[in-house]
């Protein structure tokens, strides 16, 4: 058996975290299996479609590098991979239900069907369709379709039976038909519903496991009544735990205090890798001997992922982990990539054209290992693009101690005397020493003052590197405004 999944996006918005994750476990399972992968579009709920959505999926699932064997854009032999192009073929399959008489048209209005749930509710039942046009006489019938009165097509829900499947992930799953009610397969445009849509889909695409998140899985019994009803094998189901907020709630698309869409992360700066590999581990852990380990790279994500270790508890979102294994992520690049990546930030936030390349790749070094995501850079990295000085709170007590006065004058000293060209990290390391020994001060009280003078802060990256890119002119210049501003005040 080949393994044939699928990951069916409805076009209603941006790819969502959750979609990313449920794309990336169907992708990871048919690359481990030598398997397909496709894509399908089921736009049937039309008056809810974006027209962007579908160009917006493709883009950044290309962008993830999840690429699919079969679907819209590549075709494939299963085709038409979007649902409203299938029309036709679910024509077929809708007929076939009714002559069969598994399904019937339902007259029933909206205000009806309002009232009897309105019914129920009062008297505190869960509300299921009552079947009344499943009895309709031929008379009734023949009425309604002379007045035209529009008709809804409902499957017909075999009576008091269990239905039961064994879910990859959930294990044994059961439901009962009493508590389903016949439901609409087809609206009254004509359009089939979800669940008739997907049956059929998934059936003809030869999907073999279907893995989506844990929200359908109370439609699969539906689903699992219509694979009988044609007569058809079903497939295996897994349905992915729940993604969760931090305060264990379901994350919610509109929980606007997440960064949730994959644009989003794209736009500021996240590396596609780091995404995959965070995502394969909300929900999935890797087996033992890897039990530790957190960097995994696409290949042996593939290598070691399996339903059996995928668990049935919500999955935390922790946006800080992702952060900081993108970090992770942006310290095994190589400078010149990592500078190709973080140029269009720093000129985009300092509205610059091309700043010396050279000069960027050092500057891209030194805060490479501190970066989490490269929309970061340009904040960070504010001191080399400023030229006033604002001193935060802790810089200006650090310019309050006594061995200020000494250690700064000592390295203007130093500094002025020095050619351009020297101000070079190693020179700089020296120029500290002889300081170190002239003004006796070390360690803190020797390069606190220094860092605090020059870039405003108290933490930041090397030192000696910092004041060799900021460069000789601008250091001596930022030493000497401290020393008017806080020395002789
Ligand atoms: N179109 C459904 C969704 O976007 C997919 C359901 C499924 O995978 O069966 O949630």
């Amino acid at each position: 058996m080949t393994v044939r999944v699928r990951f069916a996006p409805s076009p209603t918005g941006h790819l969502h975290i959750g979609s990313a994750r449920t794309a990336l476990f169907n992708f990871l399972f048919a690359r481990k299996h030598g398997g397909k992968y496709i894509l399908r579009i089921e736009d049937t709920d039309t008056s809810r479609n974006r027209a962007d959505a579908v160009e917006g999926f493709i883009d950044g699932f290309k962008w993830l590098g999840l690429e699919w064997d079969e679907g819209p854009d590549v075709g494939g032999e299963f085709g038409p991979y979007t649902c409203m192009e299938r029309l036709d073929i679910y024509r077929r399959y809708i007929d076939r239900l009714l002559e069969e008489g598994k399904a019937y048209y339902c007259y029933c209005t909206k205000e009806e069907l309002d009232r009897e749930r309105q019914e129920a509710n009062a008297r505190g039942k869960v509300y299921r369709y009552s079947g009344k046009c499943a009895r309709l006489d031929e008379e009734t019938r023949n009425r309604y379709e002379r007045e035209g009165r529009p008709r809804t097509i409902r499957f017909r829900v075999p009576e008091d039976r269990e239905i039961v499947f064994r879910d990859l992930i959930r294990g044994e799953v059961r439901f009962h038909t009493k508590d389903m009610g016949d439901f609409v397969i087809v609206k009254s445009n004509g359009v089939p519903l979800y669940n008739l849509a997907v049956t059929i889909d998934d059936a003809l695409m030869k999907i073999t496991h279907v893995i989506r998140g844990e929200e359908h899985l109370s439609n699969t019994p539906a689903q699992l009544l219509l694979y009988e009803a044609f007569g058809w094998n079903p497939p295996e189901f897994g349905h992915l735990p729940l993604i969760l907020n931090e305060s264990g709630k379901k994350l919610s698309k509109r929980d606007e205090t997440v960064m949730q869409f994959i644009e989003q992360y794209r736009e500021s700066g996240y590396l596609p890798e780091a995404i995959n590999n965070y995502l394969a581990l909300l929900g999935w852990s890797p087996p033992g001997e890897y039990a530790e380990q957190e960097i995994f790279s696409m290949d042996e994500l593939i290598r070691l992922f399996s339903f059996e270790r995928v668990s049935k508890a919500g999955a935390i979102f922790d946006p800080e982990k992702l952060k900081w294994m993108n970090g992770e992520y942006i310290k095994k690049l190589d400078v010149k990539t990592l500078t190709d990546m973080a140029l269009p930030y720093l000129q985009e936030h300092y509205g610059i054209d091309e700043p010396d390349r050279e000069w960027t790749e050092q500057l891209v070094a030194l805060y490479q290992p501190s970066l989490s995501h490269l929309e970061e850079l340009p904040r960070q990295a504010e001191l080399f693009f400023r030229d006033d000085v604002r001193h935060d709170e802790e810089a200006r007590e650090v310019l309050n101690q006594p061995s200020v006065p000494a250690v700064l004058t000592a390295f203007r000293a130093k500094a002025a005397e020095a050619e351009d060209a020297e101000f070079q990290p190693a020179n700089i390391k020296k120029m500290l020493k002889g300081i170190q020994k002239e003004t006796g001060y070390r360690g803190k009280q020797l390069f606190m003052p220094i860092r605090a003078a020059v870039t405003g802060q108290t933490h930041g990256p090397d030192l000696n590197q910092t004041l060799s890119l900021l460069g000789r002119e601008k250091v001596i210049r930022r030493i000497e405004q401290v020393m008017e501003q806080f020395l002789n005040a």
